[in-house]
């Protein structure tokens, strides 16, 4: 099976990328800046399973040289994982509107670009599998403490391109989710978060091991469960 995962040099991301090479699975990790992912490169030293790409997903020629570069490889499953909270100290009132368009480029405009350009490698990939993580605080139904305007939105407006994508691709047989990954110890989560990357990663690794096109168009939990849109 071959995985594309973006923002593996940290967090989540990385986790992906140990947790499927020991599944022995060949992984394409994207980060911005290779040099400087030292925990990617010590793992690549190990394996010929993993090849370190760099991608900026907010930059659309990064997007387009990325893919010139892994034309004509399949992708079985494309799993987008780069993200960025934005600024945390904005109270209503005070926002711009730089700082929010920032957030959407990595958050929600990226993930359908770069999934419009890899079409035709998922297309030579057998499993046809398209997992975005997202956030349960992008769920409306579940916002019942308000506020976090610029990331919820971005994860909000995510769920929509995932659900969109679930439909504009169903007849290919491609399956559209999105994922909760949990609140994870991450430099984005924070210390006080409820579990670690490993317990998170295993949880999504089941969900996408277990996805039929019966789920496609869903967005569930690290553990399985449903969640609102
Ligand atoms: P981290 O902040 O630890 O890691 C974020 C990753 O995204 C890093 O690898 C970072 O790379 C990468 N990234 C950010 N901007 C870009 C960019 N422009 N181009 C390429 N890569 C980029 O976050 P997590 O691991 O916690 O988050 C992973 C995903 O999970 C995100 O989508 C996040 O929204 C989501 N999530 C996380 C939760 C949590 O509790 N941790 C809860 C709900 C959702 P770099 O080092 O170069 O910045």
């Amino acid at each position: 099976m071959s995985i594309l995962i973006t923002g593996t040099n940290r967090g989540i991301g990385l986790e992906f990328v140990k947790h499927y090479l020991k599944n022995n699975e060949k992984i394409i990790a994207t980060c911005r800046n290779k040099h400087s992912a030292k925990d990617l490169l010590e793992l690549e030293n190990t394996t010929s399973n993993l090849s370190l790409v760099e991608l900026d997903v907010s930059n659309p020629n990064s997007i387009n040289e990325f893919t010139s570069k892994i034309a004509g490889l399949p992708i079985d499953t494309f799993i987008n994982n780069a993200g960025v909270f934005g600024p945390r100290n904005i109270e209503f009132g005070n926002f711009n509107a730089k700082e929010w368009l920032d957030v959407f480029k990595v958050n929600t405009i990226a993930p359908l670009l770069i999934t419009q350009k890899i079409l035709k490698n998922l297309r030579l990939g057998k499993d046809k599998k398209l997992a975005f993580i997202s956030s349960k605080v992008g769920s409306i139904e579940d916002n019942t403490g308000g506020g976090m305007y610029i990331y919820r939105t971005s994860k909000t407006a995510l769920n929509q391109v995932i659900k969109s994508l679930s439909i504009d691709l169903k007849d290919e047989n491609f399956i559209a989710v999105a994922l909760h990954p949990g609140w994870v110890q991450t430099d984005m989560g924070g210390p006080n978060a409820l579990i670690d990357t490993k317990t998170s990663v295993k949880g999504m690794i089941e969900v996408i091991d277990n996805l039929t096109p019966k789920n496609t168009g869903k967005f569930y939990n690290y553990d399985g469960s449903s969640i609102p849109w």
